[in-house]
């Protein structure tokens, strides 16, 4: 274990936002935690467990405790005639675990490739792409509580797990550290491609049922046709959630504007895509100063050179109040915000 004091936070997010936190300590195994709560005046400080930080916008200096798992290694736990349960240490990166499963024929994480971070923070937000959540594969999780300082297993369902949230980002917050995750997957191709875009994607290259690895494929191409790479244009993919209107509401809505696309969610309620809200306030492609909204995907709020997290913000505000003006609904962002403070700051 390494620990660091008044580290710069550039290197911590995809924003790459300046500032400074108070303390960055390095976990390699998940044996330091116990020295790492004796070493760190972690009791006292605000902590905040980071994985690549491409979820994260922090505003402002980090007055605590940064702590970046770097645990290793994938496990196959058990295996039955048509599901493995396979354990994943938290700092294993996403896209590297998803292509494992595809090589040992473990299937349905495909349509979620190429998301950015790691295997620890994919339950956080509940991480989906392409009609897929994790959720659907998630057993359960292995956590060091710092409340109570010992290691315990959260199952999945009592995770509080919905559409981009679970506890893990509100009441567990700061409060657990993910060590490892395990996965329930199938042993038989379950392909999903109902998605639109993927749909379309699929249809138009083969007129054969996809595989998994069809799948996998064609969602990296849209993805890389779509997405900005935060290596070069600092990001955090989508930055607001999708709202989820009760149905009598969104069809309300739609009288109103006939386009409005609306998509089930759960028997009562509808999604509404904020990227289509924001491109009918004209954002997309649209620059102020160091800080835009990405041409090919109005949900997505690039920087160009170095932005603060403060120019982001009030950006960010920007694109809110026209969708709150022009639709009436209060988008809700779906990159973590720190302090959140500042986010309600602007957006009052
Ligand atoms: C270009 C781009 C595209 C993206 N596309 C998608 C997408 O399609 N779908 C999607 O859902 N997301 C997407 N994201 C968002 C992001 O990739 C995911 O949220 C990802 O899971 C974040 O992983 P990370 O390791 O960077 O987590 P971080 O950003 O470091 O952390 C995210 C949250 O998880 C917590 N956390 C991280 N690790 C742990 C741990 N071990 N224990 C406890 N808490 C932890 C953090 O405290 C924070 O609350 C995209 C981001 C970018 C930049």
């Amino acid at each position: 274990m390494q620990y660091q004091e008044r580290v710069s936070l550039r290197r911590w997010t995809s924003f790459r936002t300046p500032g400074r936190a108070a303390y960055a300590a390095f976990c390699h195994h998940p044996h330091e935690l116990p020295q790492l709560q004796k070493l760190l005046p972690l009791n006292e400080l605000p902590r905040l467990v980071v994985g690549t930080g491409s979820n994260i916008l922090f505003a402002a200096d980090y007055p605590g405790i940064l702590i970046r798992p770097l645990f290793r290694g994938i496990h196959l736990v058990e295996q039955t005639d048509d599901s493995v349960i396979v354990e994943v240490a938290a700092g294993e990166p996403w896209h590297g675990f998803v292509r494992t499963c595809l090589r040992n024929h473990w299937y349905g994480l495909e349509n979620l490739a190429l998301i950015p971070g790691t295997v620890g923070a994919a339950p956080v937000h509940n991480i989906g792409a392409y009609g897929v959540e994790v959720s659907q594969f998630l057993q359960a999780i292995c956590v060091w509580d710092f409340a109570t300082a010992e290691f315990r297993w959260i199952a999945a369902q009592e995770l509080g797990l919905e559409y981009r949230s679970s506890k893990l980002r509100t009441s567990l917050l700061g409060r657990v550290l993910i060590t490892h995750v395990r996965f329930r997957l199938l042993r038989s191709p379950q392909a999903r491609w109902d998605y639109p875009e993927l749909a379309r994607s699929l249809a138009a290259e083969s007129s054969r049922t996809p595989t998994p690895e069809d799948i996998f494929r064609a969602v990296c191409r849209l993805r890389q046709q779509k997405l900005p790479n935060p290596r070069r244009l600092p990001n955090a993919g989508s930055f607001f959630k999708n709202p989820v209107l009760p149905l009598s509401v969104a069809e309300e809505l739609r009288k109103h504007h006939p386009q409005l696309p609306l998509f089930p969610h759960g028997p009562d309620h509808a999604k509404i895509p904020a990227g289509w809200l924001l491109e009918q306030c004209g954002w997309r492609g649209k620059r102020l100063g160091n800080v835009g909204v990405w041409p090919q995907h109005a949900l997505v709020v690039v920087t160009y050179g170095r932005a603060t997290g403060e120019e982001i913000l009030r950006f960010a505000a920007l694109l809110r109040r026209s969708v709150y003006e022009r639709f009436g609904i209060a988008l809700e962002p779906e990159v973590l915000i720190l302090p959140q403070a500042a986010w309600e700051l602007y957006c009052s």
